[in-house]
């Protein structure tokens, strides 16, 4: 049987949904999946995984792990490829996954691919993935039977039910646990974030047509009944309005919610291509030519200073 090792993320001992994402694509199971998870709350994921299906669940539940360090991780998925030699590893195509998952794939010489939108393993593999900005799609098979490392954007793939009864086998992977050149020394939670944008599955996000910072309180307030994560162009965070974290964008974060509610911002193509694997797109601009409009599900041509406070109003009144 082959072999796919899967990286899954946790937040309060629960799989992350980008993880669940990841492992409802084994739902006509030809692959043993071994699931690899980090940090103290490891230990609580195997019950769950072994829903999914896992037959392994590889595990290192050092409060070292907790946080992402690069060299500790790779130490950790360096031995578990090597006592698995699986034909796939799989995970989120998130900042974490793209800063370590080419290192694994460069060290086994593997196919590597990151933002993949569509995936299936069966009857082969085949994945697509945007290109140039986001202007075009590539449909890619491959050609080799060597391991592939692909990692998944968030919010493309349906969630399976999980009611499958793998083994769940939990071993401890011992790493000589040395971070080498990088230490990490603290994580500061970003203020606006509820939820971070790429799980997010609503976002309501704001340009430069908000005019000031102090103006992003109008996004907070139609954030606040949608339960949604606000999100901003690059041009605010430029001008030093949000912080970095919150760029939607090229440069900035991908994310695909169900919905995406863009205040005042113009549609420049280095913003589409981080937002417009969104399933449903509302667009505010006063401009009626504005680019955003074009891959807007429904746009409202007018002012958002006007329009936003009345939305956040009828929202919260639908909500109440
Ligand atoms: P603007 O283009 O200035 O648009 C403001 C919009 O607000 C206008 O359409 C205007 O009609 C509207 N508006 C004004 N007042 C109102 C009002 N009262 N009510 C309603 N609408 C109003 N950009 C990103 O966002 N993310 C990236 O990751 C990113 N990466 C980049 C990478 C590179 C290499 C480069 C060169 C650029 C990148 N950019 C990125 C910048 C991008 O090209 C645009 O400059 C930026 O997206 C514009 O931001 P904006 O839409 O907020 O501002």
């Amino acid at each position: 049987m082959k072999k796919a090792l899967v990286f899954v993320e946790s937040k309060g001992g629960k799989l992350k949904k980008s993880s669940q994402e990841i492992l409802s694509l084994f739902s006509e199971g030809e692959f043993e999946i071994h699931a690899c998870a980090l940090g103290p709350e490891a230990n609580q994921l195997v019950d769950e995984l072994k829903s999914w299906g896992a037959a392994q669940v590889h595990m290192n539940t050092d409060e070292k792990l907790a946080h992402y360090n690069p060299e500790l991780y790779r130490q950790f998925f360096v031995q578990v490829f090597e006592a698995v030699q699986p034909q796939l590893v799989l995970a989120s195509s998130n900042m974490l996954g793209r800063d370590l998952f080419p290192r694994i794939a460069a060290k086994f010489d593997c196919a590597y691919m990151s933002d993949i939108t569509e995936i299936s393993l069966h009857p082969e593999l085949t994945v697509r993935r945007p290109m140039f900005a986001a202007k075009c799609s590539a449909q890619v098979s491959f050609t080799d039977e060597s391991c592939k490392v692909l990692l998944v954007r968030p919010n493309q793939v349906p969630v399976a039910e999980a009611n499958k009864s793998g083994s769940a086998v939990a071993s401890e992977v011992a790493i000589s646990g040395t971070p080498g050149k990088a230490e990490l020394q603290s994580v500061e939670q970003g203020e606006s974030e509820k939820l971070d944008l790429t799980e997010a599955s609503v976002i309501v996000s704001g340009g430069r047509g908000l005019k000031e910072a102090d103006n992003f309180k109008l996004l907070n307030d139609l954030a606040e009944p949608l339960n949604a994560t606000v999100g901003a162009s690059r041009a605010v965070v430029d001008l030093g309005w949000v912080p970095h974290s919150m760029q939607v964008g090229q440069t900035g974060k991908t994310v695909a919610p169900n919905l995406y509610i863009a205040c005042g911002i113009s549609g420049a193509i280095q913003h589409l291509a981080g937002m417009s694997g969104s399933k449903v797109i509302v667009a505010i601009n006063k401009d009626d030519k504005a680019p955003i409009f074009q891959k807007a599900t429904y746009g409202i041509v007018g002012d958002l200073f006007e329009v936003l406070p009345v939305l956040t109003e009828k929202i919260k009144a639908v909500r109440s």
